[in-house]
């Protein structure tokens, strides 16, 4: 009895085993077929942005979008940037992309521009690494200067992470961007580690309230103490707030009564490809 407890012991560690090393091939071969994928996607083409609008939810007028990353992948069709992101991030393939995505941004702002929208705003993300690069801001200012952008319509969107080196260079890099008179943004705020004491040093314009911390608004008395200082904090330190996220009527007022006007989401509209939001936003003469 107790060989064969042994044995089948034995087998069923072979399997478990084999069945392991197999998922991990499986894993590890997708892993390298998407990082192969987007080593050629940019060549190929492959890639969009689509823009979602970030309203004043009291008079439904625009107060810029949000530019997103989109893969359309040639055999796995469209993909989101949670799915391939991390990827660009572990491979470094993100500083090339990311400089797509900023030139490509940027230049949409510039043809708004021209096309009679001067005041739409246009932010993009901008990864922790692409932020680290010791030639980013050179690169800002060197992708504005040949897409004709204007700089005061360009939000930067950074988190938290690509904060936490506390270095004085980080608050003159800070400093540098938004003396070329773009906005800062801290995207998915109250997802990450910064003290608040921290962030009051730092010359940011605007806090995202991540969405996370929107989903169960008003009814999640964490959240609506979370949203509320959150709102607080921006008030004090002189910031802009947005909220992600906002999907219901609940939400919309529950953060308009609490001093948050400006919102993003599904309820206003999702990420739209250019032509799409172009004909659901009309350019309006009074706003823009
Ligand atoms: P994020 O910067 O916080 O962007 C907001 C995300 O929330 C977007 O997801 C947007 O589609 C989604 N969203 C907006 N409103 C709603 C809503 O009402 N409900 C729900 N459920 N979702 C909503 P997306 O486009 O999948 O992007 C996910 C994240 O990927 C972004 O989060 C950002 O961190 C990153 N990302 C996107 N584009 C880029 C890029 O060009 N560069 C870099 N480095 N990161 C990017
Ligand atoms: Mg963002
Ligand atoms: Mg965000
Ligand atoms: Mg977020």
């Amino acid at each position: 009895h107790a060989d064969t407890a042994m044995y089948s012991a034995k087998d069923a560690g072979r399997n478990t085993f084999q069945f392991f090393v197999h998922e991990m091939n499986v894993r590890v071969l997708r892993r390298l077929q998407l990082e192969s994928g987007l080593r050629r996607a940019l060549d190929r083409d492959e890639f969009t942005l689509h823009y979602q609008p970030q309203v004043d939810a009291e008079t439904r007028a625009l107060v810029g979008v949000e530019a997103l990353l989109r893969w359309q992948h040639p055999e796995r069709g469209p993909m989101l940037p949670g799915e391939f992101i991390p990827v660009a991030e572990e491979s470094g393939l993100i500083i090339p992309i990311g400089d797509w995505v900023m030139r490509s941004a940027f230049a949409q702002q510039a043809h708004w521009r021209e096309r009679g929208r001067q005041q739409l705003s246009v932010a993009v993300n901008i990864s922790a690494l692409q932020f680290a690069r010791p030639d980013f801001t050179d690169r800002v200012a060197q992708v504005i200067a040949e897409t004709g952008a204007d700089p005061r319509r360009i939000v930067l969107e950074i988190t938290e992470s690509a904060l936490m080196d506390h270095s004085p260079s980080l608050t003159q890099r800070l400093q540098d961007l938004t003396g070329m008179g773009l906005t800062l943004a801290l995207d998915d705020f109250g997802t990450g580690y910064s003290s608040l004491a921290y962030l009051k040093r730092l010359p940011l314009d605007r806090l995202k309230l991540d969405r996370s911390f929107v989903r169960d608004l008003p009814d999640d008395p964490d959240d609506v103490a979370i949203a509320l200082a959150a709102i607080s904090v921006a008030r004090d330190l002189g910031m802009q707030v947005i909220a992600e996220g906002v999907e219901t009527q609940g939400q919309r007022e529950f953060l308009i009564a609490h001093g948050c006007r400006w919102m993003q989401g599904f309820l206003f509209s999702e990420p739209l490809p250019v032509q799409a939001f172009d004909r659901r936003f009309p350019p309006s003469p009074e706003s823009e």
